[in-house]
């Protein structure tokens, strides 16, 4: 089935938010009392990389809730790891959620406000002989550990006295010891089925500035060590996360009990895999430092900032959240459903105008010179208070060389030798002669025009195949535009065998096309206004443009939506 099919023309951003299996836990929670009716979420990125389509999943959901619930959802940046965190990510994280339409209105957190909490605790488990202070190396460390068939081995240190492991975690805070030469770990279970109950590491050493911190701290708390407490600092009722965290939720539990602190509910739902695209920002951090991409906003990106750029809106980022649900098990969603749910969304709101991307030069022997027409055009057919616009019709106009064949095959219906088209909201026009340079390249079309179909029938009852968009060439605005295809060439490019992903990016994925001619009314267009070019496909104008003219992104094409419009129009 295709995505459109199992849409309804009513579906889009009207439907109702769809249950599932979480909103079914939080139901449970609320009839049983769990959290006394109270329903807080939080979403919590690591600030190492812009947000991807993923994160909209996440943010849609747990801000979602919040709001269905009548709840509260935290923005918190989980900040533990100062190495690979950057303040340009925490602004960029920000500004993509509110774009996204959702507020944190004063709760916005940062794990490394906990730190001298975590602390503490970190000296409570201490002296309840429930943490140890380790000698071993990272790779000795890893030696112990033992594989998932085989228990792994105790630290020679392990059984150190609370006394002594005071004294060192204390030495490790006051900067004693360089990076690397010890760690504080949990004592748990070297032999515990689960891996991650092996003991894990709490605090590591690292003599490195925090962009919140400062050169406060020289050690700092493992990931695993500092959500699950902030979570529960932060009085959350549901730790929504992705499904590679289960086998972590047993650990989590296991600070929350041996802390004695208040339980957050920890529930797992399955990340959104999405084809032709990767969506991890170890990967994503590659396209943009190896220079396969412009940037992080680059349109061809999976960011959220990419697909703003692009002319993706936030309604139909969220209506795509919601079209796919939250399920248990991984699987892997459409490109084409996204971009179903962005056309869908575009098309009530994008003004149409006429754009011709790669100009054929027609001549209108029979119009007079020097006159110029003004057309009545419908700027937006699904919604008419958006209005009508005139647009300028004269002698030399361009016409897409797409939509002229000399030599047309029998499906061809548009503009051929001897033959008759309308033009849209114009007039038919005839193709009388072809002009050709010195080596057989078309450069123009000498037409004719017949005056008596203006607005587009002709008086005498005749028909024509086809309506093709056009722009008059002294009025048109110069235009740069960018077409974007997949990123990538695989569908799933994570499974293809022995190659890194890199190597399925698609040299095609960036088309510019630098001579476009467009209708005046665009002129000035402020960047990220969206229209619709007839035909074409939905354009967004880009940051890049400046004095020296207009650049647009495709955001989409049209693709079946003008077939209908075809069939109707091929009266
Ligand atoms: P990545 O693998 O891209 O680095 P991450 O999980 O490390 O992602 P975080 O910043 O830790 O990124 O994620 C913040 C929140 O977004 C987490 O709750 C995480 O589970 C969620 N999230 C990340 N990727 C996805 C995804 N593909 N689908 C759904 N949720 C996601
Ligand atoms: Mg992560």
């Amino acid at each position: 089935m295709t995505p459109e099919a199992e849409r309804t023309e009513a579906g889009g951003t009207e439907a109702p938010a769809r249950t599932h299996f979480i909103r079914e836990i939080v139901d449970e929670h609320n009839r049983n009392g769990r959290f006394g009716q109270r329903v807080h979420t939080r979403f919590p990125p690591e600030p190492n990389g812009y947000l991807h389509i993923g994160h909209a999943k996440s943010i849609c959901l747990n801000f979602g809730l919040a709001q269905d619930y009548g709840g509260k959802c935290n923005l918190r940046f989980d900040d533990t790891n100062p190495i690979k965190e950057e303040v340009e990510y925490v602004n960029s994280i920000m500004e993509d959620v509110k774009w996204l339409g959702f507020d944190w209105e004063d709760r916005l957190f940062y794990a490394s406000d906990y730190f001298d909490q975590l602390y503490e605790w970190a000296v409570k488990l201490i002296k309840d002989g429930k943490a140890y202070v380790d000698d071993l190396t990272a790779e000795q460390i890893r030696e112990h550990r033992g594989t998932l068939t085989q228990p792994g081995k105790n630290s020679p240190f392990r059984n150190r006295s609370v006394e002594e492991n005071l004294d060192l975690f204390e030495r490790m805070k006051a900067g004693e010891f360089p990076d690397g030469s010890r760690v504080l770990r949990a004592k748990i279970d070297m032999a515990s089925p689960n891996l991650n109950l092996r003991d894990p590491v709490l605090y590591r050493i690292l003599h490195t500035e925090h962009h919140r911190t400062g050169d406060k701290w020289c050690i700092y708390p493992m990931y695993d060590y500092a959500h699950g407490q902030s979570d529960s600092i932060e009085g959350i009722t549901h730790s929504i996360c992705t499904l590679e965290f289960e086998d972590h939720r047993p650990l989590y539990d296991w600070f929350i009990q041996n802390i004695g602190i208040y339980a957050p509910q920890q529930i797992e739902f399955a990340r959104l895999n999405i084809t032709y695209t990767v969506l991890s920002k170890r990967k994503l951090i590659r396209l943009v430092k190896e220079n396969h991409v412009r940037g992080w906003d680059d349109p061809r990106m999976p960011t959220i900032s990419g697909m703003r750029r692009r002319g993706y809106t936030p309604e139909a980022l969220r209506d795509f959240c919601d079209t796919i649900g939250v399920a248990r098990n991984n699987n892997m969603v459409e490109i084409a459903l996204l971009e179903y749910c962005v056309r869908q969304d575009l098309n009530k709101r994008a003004a149409r105008v006429m754009g011709v991307l790669r100009p054929l030069k027609v001549v209108l022997t029979n119009y007079p010179e020097g006159q110029v027409d003004e057309l009545d055009a419908v700027n937006n057919p699904e919604d008419a208070a958006m209005g009508t616009r005139k647009v300028p019709f004269s002698k030399v106009l361009y016409i897409e060389q797409e939509d002229f064949m000399e030599n047309p095959p029998n499906k061809f219906y548009r503009l051929a030798p001897g033959r008759e088209v309308r033009l849209r909201y114009g007039y038919f026009i005839k193709c009388e002669s072809v002009v050709k340079d010195a080596d057989g390249n078309i450069t123009e079309l000498h037409c004719t025009y017949d005056p008596a179909t203006r607005g587009g029938d002709a008086p005498d009852g005749r028909k024509v195949k086809a309506t093709i968009h056009w722009v008059s060439a002294a009025h048109a605005i110069d235009a740069e535009v960018r077409l974007y295809n997949h990123l990538l060439t695989e569908a799933t490019p994570e499974d293809v065998e022995g190659k890194d992903f890199i190597d399925t990016i698609n040299p095609q994925s960036l088309e510019v096309l630098t001579h476009c001619k467009i209708e005046p009314s665009v002129v000035g267009a402020a960047p990220g206004t969206r229209y619709q070019f007839e035909r074409m496909g939905y354009f967004c104008v880009d940051p890049d443009s400046g004095a020296d003219g207009l650049v647009f992104n495709r955001t989409v094409t049209l693709k079946d939506e003008w077939a209908k419009l075809q069939k109707n129009e091929a009266r």
